[in-house]
């Protein structure tokens, strides 16, 4: 079945999407083959959260909306499963929140690189780094280290959507705000986190855009308050619970 045949009223269309998405970012050689297996763990959670935006994750996109706009060097990570899914939805918040984009791949390959680089462009996305790769993050092994110098590298705040949990630990430890992306509270990119955001990130994504937009015109000082009351191990328990002991209707 193509995507446009599936209808709106399936009771399960928002996976069926996203499984076409991630078979056509494999098939246009975006997406990793190991893309598809984190898709698979992901969907697993997101099933039983409900496939809704629960409240801790509403509020943690809201956290996360204040964090890129008080930023001064904002950069959204983009990886095969990201370039595959919110194309648009990251070039939108992007524009939002005036915040770069770079490429970050786990399996690098310049090819692949330059096929989101593509694709992002065919979804109106352009200027995005994560060619260059001309720093490192320490840490890591080399391939996947490589970070643009006035991207990743210098970003004060980073949003890092499925990232794996080595990278997203590196990140932190070179001290960056980071906003991570992940259904599942537990992984090690969700504990590392200042923001974490357990939601999926076809939802994450355009809730964060939303979030952005009606906070602009806030004062610096009350986007700061309200980052400042967020508790991250709160929002990570909210949507264990939801996991481990949610209604499945
Ligand atoms: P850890 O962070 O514990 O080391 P990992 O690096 O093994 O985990 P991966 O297998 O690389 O994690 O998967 C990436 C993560 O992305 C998983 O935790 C998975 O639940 C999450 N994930 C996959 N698809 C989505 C999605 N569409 N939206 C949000 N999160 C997703």
């Amino acid at each position: 079945m193509d995507t446009d045949e599936i209808p709106e009223t399936h009771p399960r269309y928002e996976s069926l999407i996203t499984r076409h998405r991630i078979e056509d970012g494999v098939e246009k050689g975006i997406t990793s083959r190991q893309g598809l297996i984190a898709q698979g763990r992901g969907e697993a959670f997101d099933y039983l959260i409900g496939e809704q935006t629960i409240p801790s994750a509403d509020e943690a996109a809201k956290v996360a909306a204040a964090y890129l706009l008080l930023a001064d060097n904002p950069v959204l990570s983009v990886n095969g499963n990201v370039a595959a899914l919110v194309p648009g939805e990251i070039g939108e918040l992007a524009d939002a929140t005036g915040a770069a984009i770079e490429i970050n791949l786990f399996n690098r390959t310049e090819e692949r690189i330059e096929r989101i680089a593509d694709h992002l462009e065919e979804h109106g996305v352009t200027g995005v780094k994560g060619l260059k790769a001309d720093e490192r993050i320490p840490g890591l092994d080399h391939e996947r280290a490589k970070v643009d110098s006035d991207g990743i590298f210098t970003a004060d705040v980073v949003l890092v959507p499925l990232e794996d949990g080595d990278r997203a630990e590196a990140l932190a430890e070179m001290g960056k705000t980071e906003l991570v992306i992940d259904l599942n509270p537990r992984s090690r990119s969700a504990e590392s986190a200042t923001v974490p955001i357990v939601d999926n990130i076809i939802r994450a994504v355009p809730n964060i855009t939303a979030h952005a937009q009606e906070l602009d015109g806030r004062t610096p000082a009350e986007l700061r308050e309200y980052c400042e009351q967020f508790d991250a191990e709160a929002a990570r328990t909210a949507a264990e619970k939801q996991i481990r002991s949610g209604d499945l209707d």
